[in-house]
């Protein structure tokens, strides 16, 4: 007989968590530590801040000490995850902690932004799904969540190839049933579970068209088929600073996942210090769970930077085709303006190769 035990059990004899001094690492540039108290010995992790992957071989490991397999360790993750999550609205925080195909770990939480409508927020696992699109991840297997995925968290995840697949795990649910158990001894259930009729790209792609997580070439470019540069066509005045973000935020249109409205986008931000962060536009074949380009580079902020806050994004610079039937620029504008008044925003417009756009 296979023994009984939730995750959350564990927790007394296993503990991750963020050091306490990340609630001053705002303002500040301390490392952030990561501990696991594991059977009273404690193992101390430097780490990068904030931190939002953890590489296999050390995910490997920290599962070893505590005697678990790696799926088992992703609940008793989840409370750091919850710290990672900013929703100054609700103060609701959701925690993600996902497994990706490569062994690596990934973490998420949810984004709220104060001024601008709701549905400008960021769910944890749609912060999940873009940070593994960040790090080059090609496939999620496994996830744990602090509350139950909502509808349209479930909806989203429709982009993914196989995604009835993918296994979840809910911390905060008291459904137990030892008849569920899967091979980890936990309640992981497929996504299937959670939404059975489902709607997707399966509805109106081709099979063989990129889902998310699998690689995009869009086809952007600022060269049009007669070989001239069209990079002059740009709203506003260009900076330095857009210049140099503008290649960046080309690399990430033709990253983005648009494959219903064929107009893919992408934005390149820059922080104070300098440092550029780019986000690639997914849509959702059910159009409205779809990520914008501006949030998706506000996930790469959130888990790159030094956990500073919006205000210290500078400039940015959205790409998409000219006179898009779904365009971007009026609500990227908006979102920048609201989250960071001084950043300089610009807009260059590009073509397909295999279009004669301009
Ligand atoms: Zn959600």
């Amino acid at each position: 007989m296979t023994p009984v035990y939730s995750p959350l059990s564990l927790l007394p004899s296993l503990l991750i968590f963020w050091n306490k001094r990340r609630e001053n690492s705002v303002k500040s540039n301390h490392p952030l530590d990561l501990h696991l108290i594991s059977n009273g010995s404690t193992h101390k992790l430097e780490m990068d801040l904030p931190r939002f992957v953890i590489e296999a071989s050390e995910a490997e490991s920290l599962a070893q000490k505590s005697g678990l397999t790696v799926p088992q360790l992703l609940p008793t993750l989840v409370k750091s995850a919850q710290t990672l999550a900013r929703p100054p609205i609700s103060n609701y925080h959701v925690g993600v902690v996902g497994l990706g195909s490569s062994g690596r770990i990934f973490f998420g939480g949810n984004l709220e932004f104060p001024g601008l409508p709701l549905h400008h927020s960021v769910h944890a696992e749609q912060f999940l799904i873009t940070n593994l699109i960040l790090n080059a991840e090609p496939k999620i297997q496994y996830f744990a969540v602090s509350s139950a995925p909502c509808g349209h968290c479930r909806q989203f995840l429709q982009e993914i190839r196989d995604a009835p697949d993918i296994k979840i795990f809910i911390a905060s649910s008291e459904n137990t049933n030892s008849d569920m158990k899967d091979e980890h001894n936990l309640n992981y259930y497929p996504l299937s579970h959670f939404l059975p009729d489902r709607f997707g790209p399966d509805d109106l792609l081709d099979k063989d068209v990129p889902l998310l997580l699998e690689t995009h070439h869009n086809g952007l470019s600022f060269v049009n088929e007669d070989g001239n540069d069209h990079q002059n066509l740009c709203n506003g005045q260009i900076s330095e600073h857009s210049v140099t973000l503008k290649s960046a935020a080309l690399e990430a249109a033709n990253k983005s996942h648009a494959p219903y409205s064929k107009c893919p986008s992408g934005v390149a931000i820059m922080d104070s210090e300098g440092k550029i962060y780019k986000g690639s536009y997914m849509e959702s074949a059910a159009y409205n769970p779809s990520l914008g380009p501006v949030q998706a580079a506000l996930v790469a902020y959130v888990a790159g930077g030094n956990g500073g806050g919006y205000e210290r994004i500078v400039a940015a610079v959205l790409v998409e085709k000219e006179g898009p039937i779904v365009g971007q620029e009026q609500t990227a504008r908006m979102l920048l303006q609201v989250i960071s008044p001084k950043c300089q925003f610009n807009v260059f417009h590009c073509c397909l190769n295999n279009e004669n756009c301009f």
